[in-house]
């Protein structure tokens, strides 16, 4: 990543040379990382991320005859053809279905007045490390139709449709954290959203200001034991949730967390569950809800660097309750925190992806070495490290 911004001009004459006209405005939407708050998406709790410096940036022109024609510039491929009047689920597992699925799910919630669109992407935002490129894709091109043909919907409807077009139209199962912190995000903050009512405030989070700053640590690796593993957590979690008679795993109190885990032990073992797994899962997703909590009241008190101890605790929850970590997400943390860091987690769904580390500032650049030779001398692939530094939602750049 030589930068982690495509000026808004670049993308002007990129849509010229593929379109061969000029395009109406270009747009821009982030990437995002989950600073705490994992899986805790569709328990109904709450999750705090902020938008990555890194964009998505899309040239678009309106059309009004049905036409809809997308081109990436991260791609080989030719322009994507389609009619916005036939565009139906499945996607073809092309990069196009996120676009596609975006005016798709606009039309379906009757914008009918979305008749077509010619658009040209480039983006900084590294694809599948779990930092959101996709969202950033969906929402880039939800904002741009929504200026363009007066739509006039606010950011997180927006996401919501973002969020619309990944799990009805490409098929893949997320909840609304990404699209909407790629949405809705403010820079110099982190986003508290709460996945029951979707009320959301955004908290003052600036590590530069206060000598930190936050690194993601991109391990590029994905392992494929990750494929199930989503599906199965959170089909255990709705599981307990019924066991405990409760509609969510967010109604459980963390006071009352340790008679929970009594009753459902129980419970389990009465129905033949496997009562171990089950309280795994509800400990971490209870603890995470209340560390997100945590974290929220250090960073209106002003105290940023205590919130290293609880991501690194968050980490542990991860790592030995809900087993998602992978042996290179353990490293990014064992060896950051050996080399001074304040805290330091695995961000998003896990078995690789990134990580997030909190470290003063004066000792980024050692923690980075450290990180980087401790890869080396294990064999793995060189993580790509950069600093997060928290930036703002989608908007028109030009
Ligand atoms: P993540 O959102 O964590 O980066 P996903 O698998 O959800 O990973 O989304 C990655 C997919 O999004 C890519 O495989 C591609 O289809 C699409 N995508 C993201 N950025 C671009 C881009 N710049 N050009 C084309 N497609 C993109
Ligand atoms: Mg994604």
């Amino acid at each position: 990543m030589a930068s982690s911004a495509v000026p808004a001009e670049e993308v002007a004459e990129g849509f010229r040379e593929v379109y061969g006209t000029a395009p109406d405005g270009v747009w821009a939407a982030p990437g995002r990382v989950n600073l705490i708050g994992e899986y805790t998406d569709f328990n109904e709790g709450f999750v705090l991320p902020f938008a990555l410096p890194h964009t998505a940036v899309a040239a678009v022109a309106r059309r009004d005859d049905g036409v809809l024609r997308l081109h990436s510039a991260d791609t080989a491929l030719p322009v994507t053809e389609l009619r916005v009047d036939r565009l139906a689920p499945p996607a073809d597992g092309s990069w196009a279905g996120y676009p596609a699925g975006v005016v798709w799910a606009l039309r379906a919630a009757g914008h009918t007045a979305v008749t077509g669109a010619d658009l040209h992407l480039r983006s900084t935002v590294p694809t599948g490390a779990g930092l959101s490129s996709s969202a950033a894709l969906e929402v880039v091109t939800a904002l741009a139709l929504n200026d363009l043909f007066d739509l006039g919907l606010p950011a997180p409807e927006l996401a919501r449709l973002g969020q619309r077009a990944e799990n009805d139209f490409v098929g893949v199962p997320c909840g609304v954290m990404d699209q909407t912190a790629s949405a809705c995000c403010v820079a110099g903050h982190a986003l508290h959203l709460d996945c029951r009512d979707l009320t959301l405030r955004q908290v003052p989070f600036d590590p530069a200001a206060h000598g930190l700053a936050l690194l993601v640590v991109d391990t590029r690796v994905k392992h494929a034991l990750g494929d199930g593993a989503y599906a199965e957590r959170r089909a255990g979690c709705e599981q307990a949730a019924r066991m405990l008679r409760v509609s969510h795993l967010r109604d459980v109190a963390h006071e009352d967390l340790p008679d929970a885990l009594d009753r459902l032990a129980a419970a389990a073992r009465r129905s033949g569950a496997d009562d171990d797994r089950l309280c795994r899962y509800v400990r971490h997703v209870v603890s995470d809800d209340h560390r997100v909590r945590r974290v929220v009241e250090l960073l209106d008190a002003g105290e940023v660097g205590a919130i290293g101890p609880v991501l690194t605790e968050g980490h542990r929850s991860l790592r030995d309750d809900l087993c998602i970590s992978c042996p290179e997400l353990d490293l990014v943390v064992s060896s950051a925190l050996a080399a001074g860091a304040l805290g330091a987690r695995m961000t998003g769904g896990g078995f690789g992806g990134s990580a997030v580390v909190l470290v003063a500032a004066d000792r980024a650049e050692e923690v980075t070495r450290t990180v980087r030779d401790a890869f080396a001398r294990a064999g793995h692939p060189a993580p790509r490290i950069f600093p997060g530094v928290p930036s703002d939602g989608a908007r028109r750049v030009r």
